[in-house]
């Protein structure tokens, strides 16, 4: 059977590549430079690059799919900016008995030290293992069933884009393939704690101080 063509309109080649942020129907390309070439115009459309306040990671996907992308999908709160009613909205739209806390975890952006993700879960007992949710959270802990992912920050700190897409949340989910959580939000919180009583920048690295006493 021969491949749909290449979505690049003056490509002729076979479209064996997919996007592999997009939902399906896939966007079709021949190679990178395709895709790359194609980007400026597919961002607009793409379901990977559209940004919204809150994001489910679900422990599997619907489709049976092993792709983490198809695993992170859009579930825009109007409720959103404020725990109690976003713990109220996820309650009632995913029929949890309970939003708790899941963890949070920082962005694979070093830069971004003022805000972090926030993971509610469902408080139903024998839900299986999110195994995205458990390696991003800031502490070891398992993080069971589907969780809702939000941007929050510490208080005093409220200058970070709300909405997000999932490529970038897919990028911090994949960065935690290798990074180490709870040393990422140990340092992250140190640099953030640093700029703001202004020692420099692996002062806190160096003399081995802990966020402790100001998480
Ligand atoms: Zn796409
Ligand atoms: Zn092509």
């Amino acid at each position: 059977m021969p491949a749909e063509p290449c979505s690049v309109t003056a490509c002729t080649n076979p479209g064996t590549l997919t996007c592999s942020i997009c939902d399906q129907p896939k966007t079709r390309y021949c190679s990178a430079a395709c895709q790359k070439q194609d980007w400026t115009t597919h961002k607009r459309t793409c379901a990977g690059a559209q940004k919204h306040n809150c994001f489910i990671i679900r422990t599997t996907a619907p489709n049976g799919s092993t792709n983490p992308a198809d695993r992170i999908e859009p579930f825009p709160l109007s409720a959103y900016g404020n725990w109690i009613v976003e713990m109220k909205e996820l309650q009632q739209r995913l029929g949890w008995p309970h939003a708790d806390e899941a963890g949070k975890f920082y962005s694979h952006q070093a830069k971004d030290n003022h805000w972090y993700y926030y993971m509610y879960a469902s408080s139903a007992p024998g839900l299986p293992v999110n195994d995205i949710a458990t390696r991003c959270r800031h502490h070891a802990r398992e993080v069971r069933g589907d969780v809702a992912v939000v941007r929050s920050g510490p208080e005093g700190f409220a200058s970070y884009e709300e909405t997000f897409c999932r490529m970038e949340l897919l990028k911090t989910v994949n960065y935690y393939n290798t990074a180490n959580s709870s040393e990422v939000f140990g340092q992250r919180e140190r640099s953030r704690f640093g700029e703001r009583s202004g020692f420099p920048p692996g002062f806190l690295d160096a003399h081995g101080l802990t966020t402790m006493h100001f998480s």
